[in-house]
């Protein structure tokens, strides 16, 4: 029997080997632990100006009403959808979080005897979804780090390769968590056309906004052509909804359908319903703060590029930025920490070299450059 948990004999085969999420710092938990006050969080690639003032409105609104279950249904939020997106309200599935679709994604589609496809350095809540249902992972390696153009990004052909009969899911995050890079939308075309009809693609779409407006197509516009398409987005980046837990999928009604089925009744609350809906009518917040990011991006990058650490190219919020070796990014981690600055290991990735960082207000960005600026003096 294991010592440490007695129980994990008792677990299925697929749990008892999981290992569990492991989420950015959050800011009262390292003040507990390193007495510091003031810290920043630039480890969870969060909007750093949060939802605008017309949304924090609405669900002050709507604090009236929490007696009574949300609309499970998400009428009004799906409708505000079908709207945003031109499409119909039937195509839409709600989460709690994107999060919760990519799960329901591999609950529905995914169980032993089937397998999933996706990269090496992808984000890593697809392993988990795909172990959690006893089903096979197929893990792609990703271009290679002196890749011109797209170092450890996706490799389309290979993840093609990846692809038999018994594939169910290929999962693409585009731009890609961890590294920031993304897919050429000719090339993810191809891709599409050429995968066989019993595999979905679950394109997780978490930073569209920020790509988009560096000139990335909108791929929800390619689901009338693929019918096996899933597009993810969440209200957790750009929109800056991530402490409510929201996000959805845009598919074929059919494929929704199936989702609603192994869905929670209740699965989205109501106060993240009515933020969402009043964050849709507010395109124009979004916007700016993603023209604010694509400023701000470069001046991080610019910073760090001057004290000496490269950054795989982006079109996030966030920097997935080279620390030369694995010793060097766990200690500059620590460093930051006692600072009060905390940004993102990613180790867990096999990215043990690289520390995630989060592009935050300008403020936070002349902090962290500060603070690394002491660390290179205090570690010569
Ligand atoms: C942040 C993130 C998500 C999940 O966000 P939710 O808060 O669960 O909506 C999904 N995919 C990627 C690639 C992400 O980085």
């Amino acid at each position: 029997m294991n010592s440490v948990n007695p129980y994990l004999a008792l677990a299925i085969p697929a749990v008892s080997s999981l290992r569990p999420y492991q989420p950015g710092k959050p800011v009262a938990e390292l003040e507990r632990h390193y007495g510091v006050t003031d810290a920043i969080k630039l480890a969870s690639n969060e909007n750093p100006r949060g939802p605008s003032d017309a949304v924090q409105k609405a669900v002050s609104s709507a604090l009236n009403e929490l007696t009574r279950y949300p609309d499970g249904a998400a009428f009004e939020l799906r409708a505000a959808l079908a709207r945003y997106h031109g499409l119909s309200a039937n195509q839409f599935t709600l989460g709690n979080g994107s999060n919760e679709l990519l799960v329901l994604l591999a609950e529905a589609f995914l169980g032993p005897g089937n397998n999933a496809v996706y990269d090496q350095y992808s984000f890593i809540v697809y392993r988990l979804a795909v172990q959690a249902c006893g089903a096979q992972a197929r893990v792609v390696p990703a271009l290679p780090a002196d890749h011109d153009g797209q170092p450890l990004g996706h490799d389309l052909d290979g993840l093609l390769e990846h692809v038999d009969e018994h594939t169910r899911l290929v999962f693409i995050a585009n731009p890609n968590n961890p590294t920031g890079t993304w897919v050429d939308d000719e090339a993810l075309h191809d891709f599409l056309r050429a995968l066989p009809a019993h595999v979905l693609t679950v394109l997780d779409e978490a930073y569209c906004d920020y790509a988009q407006a560096e000139g990335a197509a909108d791929a929800i516009a390619w689901l009338k052509d693929f019918p096996n398409l899933v597009v993810v987005r969440t209200f957790s980046k750009a929109f800056g909804l991530a402490a409510l837990r929201v996000g959805y999928s845009v598919s074929a009604p059919g494929i929704a359908e199936l989702l609603n089925r192994v869905r929670q009744p209740f699965n989205v609350n109501s106060l993240a319903q009515t933020a969402a809906v009043a964050a849709l009518a507010d395109r124009e917040w979004v916007q700016d703060s993603v023209r604010h990011n694509q400023v701000c991006r470069q001046q991080l990058c610019d910073g760090l590029r001057s004290l000496g650490y490269p950054c795989v190219p982006s079109r996030a919020n966030f920097l997935l930025v080279n620390f030369g070796t694995a010793e060097h990014a766990a200690n500059c981690n620590e460093f930051l920490l006692r600072t009060g600055v905390i940004v993102r290991p990613v180790a867990n990735y096999g990215l043990g070299c690289y520390l995630r960082i989060t592009v935050g207000t300008e403020a936070e960005i002349e902090r962290l450059l500060h603070a690394l600026q002491a660390w290179q003096q205090a570690s010569a």
